[in-house]
């Protein structure tokens, strides 16, 4: 969940001002960080259903995710196991591409 403090003070950020999780849409804060996976879970894809910027949101875990390696939570409505699976789509897609050098 991006807070406004980082958004400012990162270049490339600006989009997460308009961050539904940031603006207090839908369930409590208390409610991303509950016990239960499945309720962590349900908040995160409550808020994603009410944000502008979902797709910034995911691209930019997507890209920090493929420098340090690990993936936690949810962004962008995509679990970790669901961006996990997007990077493996990705990257069959690139192969595929530079075989056939973008030509099909
Ligand atoms: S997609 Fe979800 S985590 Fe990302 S900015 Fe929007 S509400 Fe927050």
């Amino acid at each position: 969940m991006p807070d406004l403090e980082w958004a400012h003070g990162a270049d490339g950020r600006e989009w997460a001002l308009d961050a539904a999780c940031g603006k207090g849409i839908g369930p409590g804060p208390d409610d991303f960080h509950a016990k239960s996976r499945a309720k962590r879970e349900a908040t995160a894809r409550f808020c994603v259903s009410h944000c502008a910027v979902r797709l910034q949101c995911l691209e930019d875990a997507m890209r920090i995710e493929a420098v340090c390696g690990s993936r936690f939570g949810v962004y962008g409505g995509y679990t970790a196991a669901g961006r996990d699976e997007l990077a493996r789509q990705r990257q069959r897609m690139a192969a595929v591409l530079e075989s056939t050098d973008g030509v099909r």
